[in-house]
């Protein structure tokens, strides 16, 4: 396997960045790298919908790295068909990104949780890497490939793969 970018994109929290470099390494044991910052894209701004579109993110990302990357940014994303999304990946360009925006409680006007953040933080990037490394939707409603339609689905599965999509996954 090759190795993993980790982008940050914007200003993002330092601890965040190291837990997920542990925790990618654990689960795909691969190599990660917590890469340069990139500046807040303001390309990507859509000020009617006060979001920002991932996939023109992506597309900018694309070109600056060998190896696979995930994008991180801490602002609102979204596809046009969508009010919102999680994250996206790009499996072709071997690259996906993820919005840590709405895995807060603090977003729906709830008490802190630091710990179902993260729990919550590793399930989206597993999930949006999965698809990275070829893996699709899985109906297992544990497993980690499960679509979250709402934060309720993401904690509702773990942040593994079931033994299908692990299986899957080595042959990738
Ligand atoms: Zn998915
Ligand atoms: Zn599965």
């Amino acid at each position: 396997m090759e190795k993993l970018n980790i982008i940050p994109i914007g200003k993002i929290d330092q601890k965040i960045l190291d837990y997920l470099k542990i925790e990618l390494r654990k689960k795909f044991g691969i190599e990660v790298e917590i890469a340069e910052p990139m500046e807040k894209p303001d390309y990507a701004y859509n000020p009617k919908r006060r979001q920002y579109h991932s996939t023109s993110i992506l597309e900018k990302i694309s070109k600056l790295t060998n190896g696979v990357i995930l994008g991180v940014v801490d602002l609102d994303l979204y596809v046009p068909d969508l009010n919102f999304v999680f994250g996206e990946a790009a499996p072709l360009m071997r690259m996906a990104i993820i919005s840590l925006v709405r895995l807060r409680q603090e977003y729906y006007g709830l008490p802190k949780n630091e710990s179902l953040f993260r729990e919550r933080v590793i399930k989206e990037a597993v999930h949006e890497l999965g698809h990275v490394f070829g893996l699709n939707h899985c109906r297992d409603p544990k497993c980690v490939m499960h679509f979250s339609n709402s934060l309720f689905d993401t904690d509702k599965k773990s942040s593994s793969f079931c033994p299908k999509c692990s299986v899957r996954l080595s042959n990738c």
